[in-house]
């Protein structure tokens, strides 16, 4: 008997221990051994899933999932936060959601507005919160936790309030290698001259910094999985983007997005952005935060950068000023400097109270990003019926018939790259139908019409200036015209009352008719100052199971033997590609100093030498874009750029999609029609010289590509100064002893989207 009592008390107890275990909610400190945002200190990707693991078992306010793995096979996760009785119903929930977002899911139309009246009545804000993209940007996946820990532990009413209203999507990263690549440079770096620099590689494996402009093109599995797994199964209300801005700016970026904004987004998302951006502000100042901007620097242009915006969610970026890394900084007022839209030593409509200077730490980066979150937690919470009703009247306006004489549709031609630019659409949650003629038709009236409308119709960048005339420049590119880029004939239909059948003569796009050739070997140049454009090429040749050399700084300076090309006699690579870089950042790479010696020299003298012989035996060397200068200026080419040191209010074209036309009888255009684009982003433009000072004749100059004489460059987007390219060239072959210079003055596999030019970038790759 007294056995059995000892026994069942040990139970008792064991089971109480166990219950007290569970319970214990850690906070990030008693995980990591520190709290973020102290100075000099990261969290691992392991680190940060351990501790969302440990919520996930602690607290019945948290579920923690894996969606899937990233580019370089680590777990990228998903916090779901709200109440016990809300996480019960999440099926329920998201099927309120769909309901709304799609009101022709509601019966009836007469009977709609009730039905989602009720629904309204029973959902919940659904609000994202996506941290750290930017992997550089160290202060958000770190506050991820944080804010975590307060949603799962706290007794307050506010939090209370957050979690019977609405659904927190937390993702602590959406960019999970880079979060190690980051730290492990970091702290290689600490207590050493070079503590607080960038890491020399892109913190993307692919697209680095770019990782945010694919939002669209959904080329990476990041993007993917946002977009399937959260996106598309949430449809969330608001989407809180948490990222870092330079250190010398504002100490905060809230929406308003300064103009443009981009015209498919509907009205309702800019009244939605603007309120809640503009209510985050005030409270923030009534707290004592200063130096807060609104309505500045950052545009809402480009789909590339906002998802959601094209499916009925508000995106809330938010920008706060940087330290270096986890290192602190001591700014003095008058270092700050200018953005676009205020002056941070000037209180104005758009900017303050002033920020007077001082020390700078990650602390302060967190506390600004987890006040920020709450108060938007605050607001979904205290608004949850107007953002849902916002929510179902944008599904209402985008799912109306077509009135005559309004956009009803876009025919799509199944010739040329269609089935790519289909996937985009269908991945973005475009309907699409097969019509008898075998052409695609994308109806406007459907839920996700904005998203195909600005991705298949032509841009009208407006031409903003200052106060002084000078062009202001976009926050990104001007331009996202899919049947241009990918080569696609599309025809938009207008409404007529009728049914819409086949094709019409207003087309946009224009169709290739070949296939690329087979790159065979070529050897991709890799600086040390990392480059997004070359993580891009990469990307396609990966993607296409196209294999390929890299050849670094320290290889080409060297002048290593394997890239003599003499063919049959020694050598690996016939072929170089030198992907878009400044001139000066080929030539010099870092500076001395700068970086840690291994990292600094560029090509240098040596490199250049070894290019130029590495033609002269019978190699091809490829530019693109601005690096297309660099070869200009080192192999002393009979070639000018003519739009070279302009001034933006002579020439500009900051990422705007030109027409150029092509002598198909070279090689180079094999398979390409007369007529093509050119993504032109801070790019040269021919004119063959007869400079006697140059390396090789101008005769011996062949113009690939050039900008038409007598039309408008412009296809979609922004172009000041047209007039000076019309007739120049645009791609251009130089023979050089026994080899051969090809030089892009566009890039022609840009962001992995330009397919319409890719035949041209597979087919300088391939050796004569
Ligand atoms: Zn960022």
């Amino acid at each position: 008997m007294r056995n059995r009592t000892v026994v069942l008390m040990l139970l008792l107890l064991c089971v109480a221990s166990q219950v007290l275990t569970q319970t214990k909610i850690l906070a990030p400190a008693e995980v990591l051994g520190f709290t973020p945002g102290e100075d000099r200190k990261l969290a691992s990707w392991s680190q940060v899933v351990d501790y969302f693991e440990r919520l996930d078992r602690a607290s019945d306010r948290v579920n923690f999932e894996t969606l899937g793995q990233t580019t370089m096979n680590k777990p990228f996760v998903m916090a779901t936060i709200s109440t016990p009785a809300n996480l019960a119903r999440l099926d329920e929930l998201k099927k309120i959601q769909d309901q709304l977002a799609d009101p022709r899911k509601l019966g009836p139309l007469a009977t709609r507005d009730r039905k989602a009246a009720e629904l309204i009545r029973q959902g919940k804000t659904i609000v994202l919160i996506t941290c750290g993209i930017h992997s550089t940007e160290v202060g958000s996946y770190l506050s991820s936790m944080l804010i975590a820990h307060r949603l799962a532990s706290s007794t307050e009413p506010e939090i209370q309030k957050i979690l019977d209203n609405t659904i927190i999507l937390l993702v602590p990263s959406l960019n999970p290698d880079g979060v190690d690549i980051v730290k492990n440079w970091y702290d290689k770096t600490l207590g050493t001259p070079f503590e607080g620099t960038d890491p020399p590689e892109l913190y993307h494996k692919y697209t680095g910094h770019d990782n945010n402009r694919d939002w669209y093109a959904f080329t990476q599995v990041e993007t993917q999985l946002t977009v399937d797994k959260i996106h598309n199964v949430w449809h969330p209300q608001i989407v809180h983007d948490i990222h870092q801005q330079g250190a010398f700016g504002s100490r905060l970026f809230l929406p308003p997005y300064m103009p443009p904004v981009e015209p498919n987004i509907p009205k309702a998302i800019v009244q939605a952005y603007t309120e809640l951006g503009s209510w985050m502000a005030t409270e923030m100042r009534a707290k004592g935060f200063q130096g807060i901007t609104t309505n500045s620097t950052y545009d809402a242009w480009t789909p590339a950068r906002a998802y959601s915006h094209y499916h009925a969610g508000a995106r809330m970026l938010s920008e706060t000023a940087s330290a270096r890394i986890a290192s602190p900084i001591t700014l003095k007022f008058d270092e700050l400097r200018s953005r676009e839209g205020y002056d941070p030593q000037k209180e104005s409509p758009k900017f303050g109270p002033l920020w007077r200077g001082g020390e700078w730490h990650l602390s302060d980066i967190t506390k600004y990003m987890t006040t920020a979150a709450f108060l938007l937690l605050d607001h979904a919470a205290a608004n949850r019926e107007q953002w849902l009703r916002r929510f179902y009247a944008i599904g209402k306006e985008a799912v109306r018939p077509r009135r005559p004489g309004e956009l009803a549709g876009f025919l799509i031609e199944p010739a040329g790259n269609s089935e790519p630019l289909l996937n985009i659409l269908r991945r973005g949650g475009v309907e699409i139908e097969r019509t008898k003629y075998g052409t695609s038709l994308v109806r406007m009236d459907q839920p996700y019409a904005a998203f195909a409308k600005t991705l298949l119709e032509v841009q009208r960048y407006p031409n903003l200036r200052d106060a002084e005339g000078h062009p202001i420049a976009p926050y990104d590119v001007t331009a996202h015209t899919l049947p241009l880029l990918m080569g696609v004939a599309v025809h938009p239909v207008k409404a007529s009352g009728r049914p819409i059948t086949g094709a019409i003569p207003e087309v946009i796009g224009f169709v290739n008719k070949g296939t690329p050739t087979k790159a065979e070997l070529p050897a991709i140049y890799h600086s040390s100052v990392p480059s997004q454009d070359e993580g891009w090429t990469k990307w396609i040749m990966d993607s296409k199971d196209l294999p390929y050399g890299v050849l670094t700084d320290k290889e080409l300076r060297a002048g290593i033997t394997i890239f003599k090309p003499s063919p049959g006699v020694t050598g690996k690579y016939y072929v170089i590609l030198v992907p878009d870089q400044s001139a000066r950042t080929l030539l010099e790479g870092y500076r001395s100093g700068a970086m840690p010696p291994e990292y600094t020299g560029g090509l240098g003298p040596e490199g250049v030498r070894h290019l130029r012989e590495f033609v002269e035996t019978g190699g091809t060397l490829v530019f693109l874009n601005r690096a297309s200068n660099f070869a200009i200026e080192q192999f002393k080419l009979p070639l000018r750029n003519v739009v070279g040191g302009l001034p933006r209010t002579d020439f500009y074209v900051p990422g705007s999609i030109l027409r150029i036309e092509l002598d198909t009888s070279n090689p180079i255009a094999a398979g390409m029609p007369k007529e093509t684009i050119a993504w032109a982003e801070d790019s040269p433009v021919f004119e063959v010289t007869n400079d006697p000072n140059a390396t090789v004749p101008a005769s011996n100059v062949h113009v690939v590509a050039s900008y038409p004489t007598d039309k408008d460059p412009l296809l979609s987007g922004w172009l000041l100064g047209g007039d000076l390219i019309k007739g120049k060239a645009a791609l251009v072959e130089v023979t050089m002893g026994k080899g051969r210079v090809i030089l892009f003055g566009f890039r022609p596999q840009y962001r992995a989207q330009s397919l319409a030019t890719y035949p041209l970038f597979f087919n300088a790759l391939s050796s004569k």
